[in-house]
């Protein structure tokens, strides 16, 4: 009699892809999220509190974004003051890989130049790459908290178009050390981000996107765009990328505002715009619960016509909203 083996999996079977190859081989809009990691001494299960009710929708794929150290000054008893590095958001390479774990998803680090070496660039990608996660966002960073201007690590790139070409190098099997070359080779996906409203630091929009067509040319497979609140700023985007042969997909971020205090925080800390037509609705709101009615309202329908101009996927910055963002989903 035949021997029967069962051979049972201990993980669950992952077909891990690309974020191109999921958007190549999507029938229809698909859907991502982004999540920040916790703040320290919260614990993973904040993550999971956060993604259990998201994940019915099915995203794609989850973005989880990089936050690098600050240094802070604590008074001493003397009245002195100490410099401290401190940072508050660790762990965004073993969420990735938690989250892979648990839910069978794909994820997307969030990868930025600001605080590293190229060493500790390489050191990254390796152990993204043997945890198995082939896609990263590739991003400068913003300045560090204390600082007026993005200052690069001492040894570290100064812009996300020579992060990219680090990693483009290592997918090609070039490493720091020449004497490495061929070993063994990364797949990496590389995004990068897009502004359709600019780069706060960019002189026009021209520059901005004749950097950011430098960025496609260095070899990055898509774009995330920065969130914006009136889709015809998106669509003069994506049109003015068409006309400069743009060809890679362009991914719409997407935020609900939820709150009355956003109204000035999102112009002053993102640069965009807010509509008038949400602007006003927003002010006459008399509690943030009527505000995240209103902003709930506002995303549901960018997001249908955005769907209906074919975008690739409605990437949402969850941001502690999970329950808006699942309102809004459950509408499209
Ligand atoms: C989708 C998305 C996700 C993000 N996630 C994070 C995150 O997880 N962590 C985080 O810290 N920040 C994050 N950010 C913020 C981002 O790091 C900042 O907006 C940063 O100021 C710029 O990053 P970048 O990758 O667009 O930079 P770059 O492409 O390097 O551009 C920065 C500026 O320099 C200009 N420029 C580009 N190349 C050159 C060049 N060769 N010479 C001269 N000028 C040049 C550009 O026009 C622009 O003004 C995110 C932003 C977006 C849109």
């Amino acid at each position: 009699m035949p021997i029967i083996v069962a051979v049972v999996s201990l993980q669950p079977i992952l077909n891990r892809m690309k974020i191109s190859d999921h958007i190549k081989q999507a029938k229809g809009t698909l859907i991502s999220f982004e999540i920040l990691p916790p703040l320290k001494g919260k614990g993973i299960a904040a993550i999971y509190n956060h993604l259990d009710p998201l994940m019915e929708f099915k995203p794609a794929y989850i973005n989880v974004t990089y936050h690098r150290s600050e240094h802070i000054f604590k008074k001493r008893a003397d009245g002195s003051f100490e410099k401290v590095v401190i940072r508050k958001r660790p762990g965004t390479e073993a969420i990735c890989a938690s989250i892979m774990n648990r839910y069978n998803v794909d994820t997307v680090p969030h990868l930025i130049c600001g605080g590293f070496s190229v060493q500790d660039t390489e050191d990254a990608l390796l152990t993204l790459s043997y945890l198995g996660i082939d896609n990263v966002l590739v991003l400068r960073g913003d300045a560090a908290k204390n600082e007026t201007s993005f200052e690069p690590e001492p040894g570290g790139h100064k812009y996300a178009i020579d992060l990219l070409k680090q990693v483009i190098n290592l997918n090609n099997g070039i490493y720091l050390e020449e004497e490495l070359k061929g070993t063994s080779c990364t797949k990496f996906c590389a995004g990068v981000a897009g502004y359709p409203e600019k780069h706060f630091e960019a002189p026009n929009m021209n520059t901005d996107l004749a950097y950011l067509k430098a960025k496609v040319d260095a070899g990055a497979e898509y774009i995330i765009t920065q969130m914006f609140f009136d889709n015809q700023k998106y669509f003069d985007f994506v049109k003015r990328c068409r006309d400069l042969g743009i060809t890679i997909p362009i991914i719409p971020g997407l935020k609900p505002i939820t709150t009355k205090k956003q109204l000035t925080v999102i112009p002053r800390t993102f640069y965009v715009d807010i509509p008038n037509e949400l602007a006003n609705e927003i002010i006459k709101c008399k509690t943030d619960e009527e505000v995240a009615g209103v902003g709930t309202e506002w995303l549901i329908a960018q997001s249908k016509e955005l769907k209906k101009f074919g975008v690739p996927v409605l990437h949402y910055y969850t941001l502690g909203k999970p329950s808006v963002i699942c309102n809004v989903v459950k509408a499209l």
